[in-house]
């Protein structure tokens, strides 16, 4: 067996932390392939390292004095060390880092620092190889992450390691120079390292017990997802859904390799396993609701629109051309809505509005602001009779109204649009018909 294990950045935040980490890790012997994030927040106000880096590096480069809040950043790792017994010293990794703001070595390098000095602290805590992630990820000339490249010399350098580190988030240009991910990038070293080790499963350790049905902010303690498959997760986590980073599946989706959020606080608890696919069926017709507020809808009518070749074409080209990207697109005969981010489309709304007239020549185009979209996503829906139904008369009992549906092909999801105000309600009343019912 051969366990990737990757620890977010409150996982890791303390030394307190660290050895709940080391007890999972040295608890497992298939727990090999280590990925670390940078220090986290260790309560509500705290600051993560990430953020201090980012904060230093603009005095920097600002060519201010940045000394006092690197001194504090050494301070949060030296702390750590203490905290572990340990016999291990970043000054001179610091002397580098200074002198190397000095020299503006860019943003992404600075961020970058964090993992990697808490990769070197964990490797020396566990006794395991320390890996720089510069030396085996890499992106390409255009800063796309290239991920051939990639697994093939972190594969052949894991092949040789017993047991190693790899710090998350970064990995190196062609000229060596670091790159990043976006924020909460160590998601995907973990499931690139687990990848290039073909690992049996990986393990995203984390300050919760996995994916919940639906937002703890809008339902009191909703019940947990046991299994859910990478497709579902793709359409939840669009919609907002925010556990594990949204591009963290497809390296290990390509081999097949589960992942199994868990929760470092509460190790016992088994967490979501995320999968391919599973005879399992899920507790609940539906396995998951998400939703995100700030929508607007353009509608646009035209008589004979169903007959007139290439007028969604010619409609889609107006969004094309204002650079705005459109989520949803509900149609009717002689009617077609299209729906998009309402901060992205509020300041090009004239001018997307005058380039339909001027494409499509539509009779009318009327603008609705102000909606939130709601996925209910699950597998099990396909082939249970009735989910719509369920679903719409909930809302209706509710007293919602229902501004748009849309079915998505792949028949996983139902996706519902109302009015932002009835976003919570809604979700409510989901919950409620499809989980809280059954319980
Ligand atoms: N430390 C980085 C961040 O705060 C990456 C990560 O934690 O995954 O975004």
């Amino acid at each position: 067996m051969k366990k990737v294990v990757k620890f977010g950045g409150s996982s890791l935040a303390s030394a307190e932390q660290f050895q709940k980490a080391g007890d999972i890790i040295r608890k497992d012997f298939s727990r090999r392939y280590v990925v670390p994030s940078a220090p986290g927040k260790r309560n509500k106000e705290d600051v993560k390292v990430t953020d201090m880096l980012y904060q230093c590096y603009q005095l920097a480069e600002e060519e201010k004095d940045f000394s006092q809040l690197l001194s504090r950043i050494k301070a949060r790792y030296d702390e750590i060390i203490q905290g572990l017994e340990l016999n291990v010293s970043l000054q001179a990794e610091f002397d580098k880092i200074e002198a190397n703001f000095y020299e503006k070595a860019g943003k992404d390098y600075a961020a970058s620092r964090g993992e990697y000095l808490n990769g070197i602290i964990m490797a020396a805590y566990l006794g395991y190889e320390f890996i720089d992630a510069a030396q085996v990820i890499f992106f390409d000339e255009e800063d796309n992450f290239d991920a051939e490249k990639t697994n093939q010399i972190l594969g052949q350098r894991l092949a040789v390691t017993e047991k190693a580190v790899v710090p998350g988030f970064y990995g190196a240009r062609p000229d060596g120079s670091i790159k990043t991910f976006s924020r909460g990038g160590s998601d995907i070293t973990g499931s690139i390292v687990a990848r290039a080790v073909r690992a049996d499963v990986y393990e995203n350790w984390t300050d919760v017990s996995g994916f919940l049905i639906a937002d703890p902010r809008i339902i009191d303690n909703p019940e947990k997802i046991e299994t859910i498959t990478y497709r579902e997760l793709r359409e939840l986590s669009y919609m907002g859904a925010s556990v594990l980073h949204e591009e963290a599946i497809f390296p290990v989706r390509r081999e097949g390799i589960p992942i199994n959020i868990r929760n470092t606080n509460e190790p016992d608890d088994k967490g979501t396993w995320i999968v391919e696919s599973t005879c399992q069926k899920s507790r609940f017709v539906i396995t998951g609701i998400a939703g995100k507020r700030g929508f607007c809808s353009i509608n646009i009518e035209k008589d004979m629109m169903n007959s007139e070749i290439g007028f969604g074409r010619k409609v889609l080209q107006a969004f094309e051309d204002n650079g705005i990207a459109f989520e949803h697109v509900p149609s009717g005969i002689d009617t077609m809505t299209i729906f998009v981010h309402q901060d992205e489309f509020m300041h090009k709304e004239q001018n997307v509005v005058a380039a339909i007239h001027r494409l499509a020549d539509p009779d009318m185009i009327d603008i609705e602001a102000d909606l939130a979209l709601i996925a209910v996503v699950g597998r099990g829906m396909k082939s249970t009779r009735g989910t719509a139904g369920r679903i719409f008369s909930a809302l209706a009992h509710a007293n919602i109204n229902v501004r748009m549906i849309d079915q998505g092909s792949s028949e996983l999801n139902i996706i519902i649009g109302v009015k932002n105000e009835d976003f919570e309600e809604a979700i409510k009343a989901i919950y409620d018909i499809f989980v809280l019912v059954q319980l």
